[in-house]
């Protein structure tokens, strides 16, 4: 009876934290992070770093539980692993010095090296080399989901690129390929129903690896404007990636033939294509945009540039630039004072012709002719350039993003470009980490071999935001049944006026809750508008208002949050047709 009434208090607004705000916090950049704030979620407590109050924390634990029970069901087995990690192990892997200023460095009093946690492949390695004896233990997956911290570079839109977060982090650990593909597939279901349970709109697509590694990945890209990612589509087929990864064909056309004598033209205070197009009274597409970036070190360790030529109107893709061999990682523009010193000529003036270094070329630019491009000689450029005639020592390699409507790379369709939100990654690791860790076990034939790993993370906190993004409306949010606080709300008007009200809406509360349903029962002696605006805000799927009017004709009202439907219904039905309403039942 105690416990009861314990639950029964905490489900009062007079008793929760409902920490509702009126006004949109200025620094709110996007939808679900202003919602959040508004609706009581969460606090920022410095950059990228929040606190989550009673009403965020129920979300969040739905999400958590979504995440552990589809985890489960792979077989997979949860732990805890500490967010303190020693250093020692990140320098085994080679990440202590590659990981770069995302990883938080630091020291405790014995002046012993530690880093803050942004991912647990080092310390779960460590793990496997120890507790994982034999092949018959093989294959093996541990998950925890427990908080990173990554000190991001550009924190924002609250907690969808935060710098501590909540992940869930599984590792797998296999003896053939065979194996990890088998894991690495169910991971990739758990993750598609991980995403549909949350009522994400997601695509799963082909995506570059990272600073974590492998050879075979897959993101999966809640759809939404406010993403910071570009994924790209085809409409003839199920291909999709990741923007970073999506390969631009060569043009299927062959390179037109130079027709006139290259010339030297002046284009004064022009420092970007656009200038120098108008200046030379050409479109974009003619003239070639060149970046120099650093190379590798030369054998005598001096720093070597790199120029990369794409055609006027193209973006350059900087991970399919890192993979040129011979290209810094991570991908480096030349300084002003560089550039100067190297070519004699200021950034907005250069061009291949006659450019020392190595001369990389996209895909598409290649098949421009009687282009202009910088002179490398300040103020100037030079007109009605050709590949070969002009320049001889090139490579053509794709490093282009690709665009809307460029024919898919399986060959089947054209591509179109979506904004995503990375909500998860699963990755194919191999023997990364278990090769630079030693984590072995004995085969059959008695030989140590490392053993196959994948990793798989999913971004919970940003998947909360994500779902945000995708549900919303000019009142605030609305919560699939699977995320949301409570299920329903009880609006009780001015029910220390009036005792039928206040008896009717104690009768409902006590009659749901015996049903295992989750309700906040709004007992505020605030105005109705005050409370019905808090609890649209907060997103509560069903809302039921019971006041003085209706009453004394035996009705109450119900509002779906979702579909916006209001309806009367009588007191006496009111739980069956209340409980009817509901998705997940
Ligand atoms: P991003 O490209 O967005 O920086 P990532 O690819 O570096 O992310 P992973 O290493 O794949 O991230 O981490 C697994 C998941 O953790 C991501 O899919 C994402 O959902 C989440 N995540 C990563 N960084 C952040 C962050 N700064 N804030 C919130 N969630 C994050
Ligand atoms: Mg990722």
């Amino acid at each position: 009876m105690l416990a009861g009434l314990k639950r029964k208090l905490i489900m009062r607004t007079s008793k929760f934290l409902i920490s509702t705000l009126k006004e949109d916090p200025k620094e709110a950049a996007v939808e679900s992070h202003r919602l959040m704030m508004r609706a009581g979620m969460i606090r920022q407590v410095a950059s990228g770093v929040y606190t989550w109050l009673p009403t965020g924390m129920k979300v969040l634990a739905k999400a958590i539980s979504i995440v552990r029970e589809e985890m489960n069901k792979t077989g997979a087995l949860e732990i805890a692993m500490p967010m303190v990690q020693p250093a020692d192990l990140w320098k085994e892997s080679g990440r202590y010095t590659k990981y770069g200023p995302e990883l938080c460095r630091f020291k405790d009093r014995k002046q012993n090296e530690f880093v803050l946690g942004p991912t647990h492949e080092e310390i779960i390695t460590d793990i496997a080399r120890r507790e994982i004896k034999s092949i018959r233990q093989l294959p093996m997956c541990l998950y925890q989901i427990q908080n990173k911290f990554r000190d991001e570079i550009r924190p924002r839109f609250g907690v969808m690129r935060g710098r501590e977060f909540l992940m869930k982090d599984a590792y797998s650990f296999h003896i053939d390929k065979a194996s990890l593909d088998k894991t690495y597939q169910d991971m990739y279901d758990a993750y598609s129903r991980v995403f549909t349970r949350m009522g994400l709109t997601f695509r799963p697509v082909e995506a570059d690896t990272g600073s974590i590694g492998g050879n075979h990945s897959h993101e999966f890209q809640a759809l939404a404007d406010a993403g910071e990612d570009i994924i790209a589509w085809s409409d003839g087929s199920d291909y999709a990636a990741n923007i970073e990864m999506a390969e631009a064909l060569a043009p299927d056309y062959a390179r037109p033939a130079p027709t006139k004598a290259c010339e030297k033209k002046p284009t004064p205070n022009c420092h970007t294509v656009d200038e120098a197009a108008a200046a030379l009274n050409l479109e974009s597409t003619r003239v070639l945009k060149s970046l120099i970036v650093h190379g590798e070190n030369d054998e005598n360790g001096n720093k070597t540039l790199v120029m990369l030529c794409l055609c006027g109107n193209q973006e350059l893709n900087e991970v399919k630039s890192i993979k040129i061999k011979g290209i810094a990682d991570p991908l480096t523009f030349a300084t002003e004072e560089e550039i100067n010193a190297y070519t004699g000529a200021h950034t907005g003036s250069l061009g291949p012709v006659g450019f020392k270094g190595r001369i990389i070329v996209d895909r598409t630019a290649d098949k421009m002719a009687d282009f202009a491009c910088g002179a490398n000689e300040t103020g100037y450029h030079l007109i009605n350039v050709n590949w070969d005639r002009d320049v001889q020592n090139y490579e053509v390699v794709d490093i282009r993003n690709v665009e809307e409507g460029d024919p898919s790379p399986d060959g089947k369709g054209r591509l179109h470009l979506r904004k995503g939100i990375e909500v998860g990654q699963v990755f194919m690791l191999g023997t990364k980490y278990s090769e630079a860790m030693h984590a072995t076990v004995m085969d059959e034939k008695g030989n140590d071999v490392p053993m196959l790993m994948g990793c798989y993370g999913i971004g919970v906190t940003r998947a909360i935001a994500a779902v945000i993004e995708q549900y919303h409306d000019e009142r605030g949010i609305i919560w699939p049944e699977s995320l949301a606080p409570f299920k329903v709300a009880i609006i009780a008007i001015k029910l220390n006026k009036n005792e039928l009200v206040k008896n009717t809406a104690e009768k409902l509360y006590e009659e749901l809750q015996q049903k295992g349903v989750e309700v906040l029962f709004d007992d505020r002696d605030e105005r109705p508008g005050v409370m019905f605006a808090d609890i649209e805000l907060m997103g509560i799927p069903h809302i039921i208002t019971i006041g003085e009017k209706s009453l004394n004709d035996g009705m109450i009202e119900y509002k779906n949050r979702k579909t916006g439907v209001k309806e009367s219904i009588p007191v006496g039905k009111a739980l069956d047709i209340i409980t009817s309403k509901f998705e997940l039942k």
